[in-house]
């Protein structure tokens, strides 16, 4: 093998702007099964290797079959972003640099990006300046690491030590949490011990924000180290919890408050969506993704925590040969549960530098522009019904008042391919969710996706 084979990085590049310009086009679902996907890539296991251009032709021609156009303009599924084309060139290069982003001696520069990228996110979405950041994998190590935080904190104050002595033994921690909170919150419980089992629900609203009056209630009746999680963007309706109340009720009570904002809390960079937020810099810790909204490639979720000596203390690792530095340096393994790690916060730091400010801001608003679009187009139709408040960039359809006949045209649409989405179950009704979270998503898009699921009805 040679060592810099421009050749073959040559084709991968190619096949990487084939399928990017394939994007806006394409039929938007993936268009072989997992038979059909294993017959073309399953083989016994080479006795001797092949080519290495052989290997990259072999993947990169199922490319159209296997993928989702996920990272193009009609796609509506989940809460997925695609990647700015300048996000998308600085994941390349960390690729290419392969560093250890572990610590500053690994790699200065992935340590003094991530310091730079820690300073602009609590500018850009306003946070407590003094708060500290981890870069991870996604939303569900960001609610993990923040929960992780928060029972360091809370057990401190009840005088016992879980770093050190686990949780056997410890004074029971109650964790509160909306009735709909996030399924990666449940997993996080189940990682850090407490259990899946102990979280109290708070019962919602129509829209799935917390009752306020519903957690005064409860928290009167908990003793002892507390834990809030509350949410900025609901995964159906986009809703977010009226989170200055909650801050009041919760730290009235002692409770330690956190913010699952995955996607939400990027609407604190809009001066329209601002006041929905309101009151969330008043939390003591926040997840969120940039893979979602801020259109960076995966593997780039972000946990802040406003107190970061407690953020510190529960990831932080200690070994004689980790102790290179003077101190002043970022130490990423202080922030996150990651060792060895990549360098995440490069493509964060470049699409943030792109937008500034005020592209983060348009970003937000057109995606959330394009929503209000697609339930006014979709909603115009009598079979239609729009069940949620479109209130950031989520939409939830139904058609005729009726779980099969909205199964039906969920998969009708998904055949179809001009665009791509996917059904949920809100309240007990079948829904189509849809959400903007695409930066290439025009207005022309959003009609041609509303036109195709409108003549997807049987
Ligand atoms: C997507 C999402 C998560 C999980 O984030 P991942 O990046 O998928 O791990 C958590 N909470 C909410 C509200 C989400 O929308």
């Amino acid at each position: 093998m040679k060592i810099v084979d421009e050749d073959l990085l040559s084709r991968a590049k190619a096949h990487a702007i084939e399928f990017l310009r394939s994007l806006p086009e394409r039929h938007v679902g993936a268009r072989a099964d997992r038979n059909e996907l294993r017959e073309a890539l399953a083989e016994a296991f080479p006795e001797t290797g092949e080519p290495p251009e052989h290997v990259i032709e072999t993947l990169a021609r199922q490319a159209p079959r296997g993928t989702l156009a996920s990272a193009g303009p009609r796609y509506f599924g989940f809460v997925i972003g695609g990647s700015l084309p300048v996000a998308l060139a600085a994941d390349w290069l960390v690729t290419a640099w392969d560093q250890n982003s572990g610590i500053f001696a690994t790699s200065p520069l992935a340590s003094v990006v991530e310091e730079i990228a820690r300073e602009w996110l609590l500018d850009v979405l306003d946070l407590p300046r003094e708060a500290s950041v981890g870069f991870v994998t996604g939303g569900q190590m960001a609610n993990f690491t923040a929960l992780a935080a928060a029972r360091h904190a809370v057990l401190r104050r009840a005088g016992w030590n879980v770093e050190d002595d686990g949780l056997a033994g410890a004074p029971a921690v109650n964790i509160v949490a909306g009735a709909e909170a996030h399924v990666t919150i449940h997993t996080s419980l189940r990682m850090l011990g407490f259990g899946s089992r102990t979280l109290r629900a708070v019962e919602n609203d129509e829209q799935g924000r917390m009752r306020p009056s519903a957690l005064r209630a409860m928290l009167g009746k908990l003793e002892g180290p507390t834990i809030v999680c509350a949410q900025a963007g609901n995964v159906n309706t986009g809703a977010v919890d009226p989170l200055r109340e909650i801050a009041a009720i919760a730290h009235e009570h002692g409770a330690w408050m956190h913010v699952d904002g995955a996607f939400g809390l990027w609407g604190r960079a809009s001066r329209d969506r601002r006041s929905l937020l309101d009151g969330a810099e008043l939390a003591d810790s926040w997840a969120t993704d940039a893979h979602k909204w801020l259109n960076v490639p995966f593997d780039s979720g972000i946990v802040i925590v406003a107190d970061s000596a407690s953020h510190r203390a529960s990831m932080t690792v200690t070994a004689a040969y980790l102790e290179q530095t003077t101190g002043a340096e970022r130490d990423s393994v202080d922030w996150v549960p990651d060792f060895s790690r990549r360098g995440r916060g490069f493509a964060v730091y470049a699409a943030l530098r792109t937008l500034g400010r005020r592209g983060v801001e348009d970003l937000v608003d057109r995606c959330c522009a394009h929503a209000r679009r697609f339930a006014a187009i979709l909603g115009r139709d009598p079979r239609v019904t729009i069940l949620n408040e479109v209130v950031l960039n989520q939409v939830l359809v139904r058609f005729g008042d009726d779980d099969a006949l909205t199964r039906e045209v969920i998969a009708l649409v998904q055949r179809e391919g001009t665009c791509w989405l996917a059904g949920t179950t809100w309240h007990g009704m079948a829904a189509m969710r849809i959400s903007v979270s695409n930066w290439s998503t025009t207005e022309e898009d959003v009609e041609r996706s509303a036109v195709a699921i409108l003549g997807c009805i049987p």
